[in-house]
């Protein structure tokens, strides 16, 4: 749909769009009101130089699209019934929380396989730990890939699924090699499309899912939800979506917590999501009620970072881990919302 500045085009400026629109095999349909004239699309309006080059247009105000951008992470598209499943969790119908370390200390893996335990015993229903890290600072340790080891002992031991983030083509292939359940695509490369391509083309025909988080900076969800088609595009639809707090922060917190998207995020696309309420709030006294918000506001998991000593972990850990009790007490009070949240409503009174 094109607005024009003006009330209506002159009879050079329809010639125009029409010339441009038929480039693209669409028409201009007038749609004449009171005051103004609008100028529909008719036909398939996907294509993005089509629009750039109307938007380009001196007199066009702005251009509002009717067909989504998201062939197949849209709502309405053919895998609005796709289901993922993690663990013993079907996404959308019960709570998933995933739990555990930020980063995996090689030199330390008792902490790692006692963390993973603890977050079971706690109700997690699946196990993060970070491997490889993006660190913002280079002489900051960067991650090891021995900790692969030590993620799926811990995978094997608890009998639980495990996540953990790629950022190169090479964790790719050891993370898939080594048995990754989920590959987490990190805010620092939920924008690199190259990467984004590598990792759906790796997880094609696996069951392998991804957690993307969304992006460090506070983009259109648009922006996020076309990063997933990105990955979903190579034929492997297992894509959570993982709001995990933007910059700026907010005093007090490490980032701007950004739950409050989930709506807006499940009117656009069928896509699970996941928050993370830990990155979002970068503190383990913030975490709780965090968690709750985003259930609050319809997420279908959390993703909490626990250790079972934190003053003891590396990475975020130290700063931002909860306790297993804490964990637990989230996880019992999550579950309780999930369930009020998801409620029917009861019928109101006439
Ligand atoms: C993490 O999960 O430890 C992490 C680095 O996440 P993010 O990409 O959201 O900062
Ligand atoms: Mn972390």
């Amino acid at each position: 749909m094109i607005l024009p500045k003006n009330n209506r085009l002159t009879s050079e400026q329809l010639l125009e769009i029409t010339t441009i629109v038929m480039e693209f095999d669409c028409k201009i349909q007038p749609i004449d009101g009171a005051v103004r004239t609008i100028y529909a699309i008719v036909g398939d309006e996907r294509d993005d130089l089509m629009i750039n080059r109307l938007e380009g247009l001196d007199y066009v105000d702005r251009i509002d699209r009717i067909q989504s951008p998201f062939k197949l992470m849209d709502r309405r598209s053919d895998l609005a019934n796709h289901r993922l499943v993690i663990g013993n969790v079907t996404l959308g119908e019960e709570l998933l929380v995933i739990a555990g370390q930020c980063t995996i200390d090689p030199k330390n893996p008792n902490y790692f396989i006692e963390t993973a335990l603890a977050v079971k015993e706690a109700g997690a229903n699946a196990i993060r730990g970070g491997v490889w890290k993006p660190r913002t600072n280079p002489y900051s340790f960067q991650g090891d890939a021995r900790s692969l080891e030590i993620l799926m002992d811990a995978s094997r031991r608890t009998g639980l699924p495990v996540v953990s983030e790629v950022m190169e083509p090479e964790h790719i292939k050891l993370a898939l090699d080594a048995g990754v359940h989920v590959l987490q695509i990190g805010a620092r490369n939920a924008l690199n499309y190259s990467l984004l391509r590598q990792v759906g083309r790796a997880i094609a025909g696996r069951t392998t899912t991804v957690m993307l988080k969304r992006s460090i900076h506070n983009g259109p969800l648009s922006e996020f939800i076309s990063a997933a088609e990105y990955i979903a595009a190579f034929g492997n639809p297992n894509v959570v979506l993982c709001p995990r707090g933007t910059t700026p922060t907010l005093d007090g917190y490490r980032n701007y917590p950004d739950e409050s998207i989930t709506p807006l995020l499940k009117e656009k696309t069928w896509a699970p999501v996941v928050v993370d309420p830990s990155h979002s709030v970068g503190k383990a006294t913030y975490v709780p009620a965090a968690a709750l918000a985003a259930v609050a506001y319809g997420a279908d998991g959390l993703c909490i970072e626990a250790h079972v000593s934190p003053s003891h972990g590396i990475g975020d850990d130290p700063k931002q881990a909860v306790t297993p009790a804490t964990l637990m007490e989230i996880i019992h009070r999550a579950r309780a919302l999930h369930a009020v949240v998801h409620a029917t409503p009861t019928a109101t009174r006439s």
